[in-house]
């Protein structure tokens, strides 16, 4: 029986789908380039960055040369760090093993780090035209409501299932523009948050909006839990003639910001009456000694959010009358105010950066 479903779907996404600069290639490394910068990263915000990895390393070649500093500073502001540090990889197994071109197939190109069943599959159906099925939060969402599935997302379970139904739909349609369709249908058109149903062209048939239970789609399982953490940053200074320094740390390898610098800081699980309470804590590590040196006022309280965690720092001013050596010593480093902007910091700090005219 003839099913309209994919050409209703691909016309819509004719008339309605966004210009963006993926759309207008073939080219696997771009596709590749575009879906890991989005991966939990919104389109708008994306967009700028993709626009900058492109213009920097034009060819998985040039990527696959970078420095890791150079990749982690055009990087920051996404988070999730791990996806810059399988992006240098994979451009390298590309470069070292593939002779500079993406393998054109969805198992070889799970081979690659970082690319697993969805990356694989939107390179393959996108830049190649395989028959691969691509189901990202968006399908998730537009699938369960229009079918009524009730199979919580993020199980195993839920994976076969809406992945073999996105095959199914798929049809005979061709592959690249059925699954860019499908995806954008549910960032665009059946949105997280009321979407507009009664205009919607799927509307005689979904299931959710016939019973009047959108909001009940998608079914999730546990809501994560975010823990709660009190972060007390010593901003030290040392002023040498006209130039003024900063201790920077180098976060470690294992660490929430891993090789992000910020300041040197301690956390606790529960608030301070005072902040400058945490001054001695800063004495034991070997930070400095207060009594060498001016502190000030602490700065409020800057809230910041991660997906597990919910970090309230404060910024404590140390300004040390006494020079300071920091060479990388417990990664700890100095470095001019002039040179601040070569480091990759999290966004909690360029946020206290722009508060205090650094130019960041
Ligand atoms: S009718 Fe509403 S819930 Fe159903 S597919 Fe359209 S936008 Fe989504």
């Amino acid at each position: 029986m003839y099913d309209p479903f994919g050409d209703v779907l691909t016309a819509w996404f004719q008339n309605n789908k966004r210009d963006l600069p993926w759309r207008h290639t073939r080219d696997p490394y771009k596709i590749w380039l575009s879906e890991i910068i989005l991966q939990q990263t919104r389109v708008n915000q994306g967009l700028d960055y993709y626009l900058k990895f492109i213009s920097e390393f034009p060819e998985v070649q040039t990527l696959a040369d970078a420095s890791k500093e150079k990749v982690y500073r055009l990087w920051q502001g996404l988070g999730y760090y791990n996806r810059a540090d399988n992006l240098m990889k994979a451009a390298k197994v590309v470069t070292e093993n593939f002779d500079g071109k993406f393998p054109t197939n969805f198992e070889t190109l799970k081979t690659l780090p970082g690319i697993g069943d969805y990356t694989a599959a939107a390179i393959a159906s996108i830049a190649f035209d395989q028959k691969t099925p691509v189901v990202d939060g968006n399908v998730y969402r537009f699938l369960s409501r229009m079918y009524g599935i009730k199979t919580p997302i993020h199980s195993g379970k839920a994976k076969k299932e809406f992945w073999s139904l996105a095959e199914e739909l798929m049809g005979n349609q061709p592959p690249a523009q059925f699954n860019q369709a499908l995806m954008e249908f549910g960032a665009l058109q059946c949105v997280p948050q009321n979407p507009d149903c009664k205009n919607c062209i799927f509307n005689a048939q979904c299931f959710a909006y016939s019973k009047g239970i959108v909001a009940d789609f998608p079914v999730k399982k546990n809501k994560t839990t975010v823990r709660e953490r009190f972060f007390y940053y010593f901003v030290i200074r040392q002023q040498t003639g006209n130039s003024e320094f900063f201790v920077l740390r180098k976060r470690g390898e294992k660490d929430i910001w891993k090789n992000l610098y910020d300041f040197p800081s301690v956390t606790l699980d529960k608030p301070l009456n005072d902040a400058l309470d945490a001054l001695p804590l800063a004495e034991k590590e070997g930070w400095f000694t207060p009594k060498d040196c001016e502190i000030r006022s602490p700065s409020t309280v800057y809230e910041h959010r991660l997906t597990h965690l919910k970090i309230q720092a404060v910024f404590i001013p140390v300004f040390s009358r006494k020079a300071l050596s920091a060479d990388g010593k417990n990664s700890l480093y100095l470095v001019a105010r002039s040179e601040i902007n070569n480091y990759p910091v999290p966004q909690l700090i360029v946020r206290y950066f722009h508060d205090r005219d650094i130019n960041y």
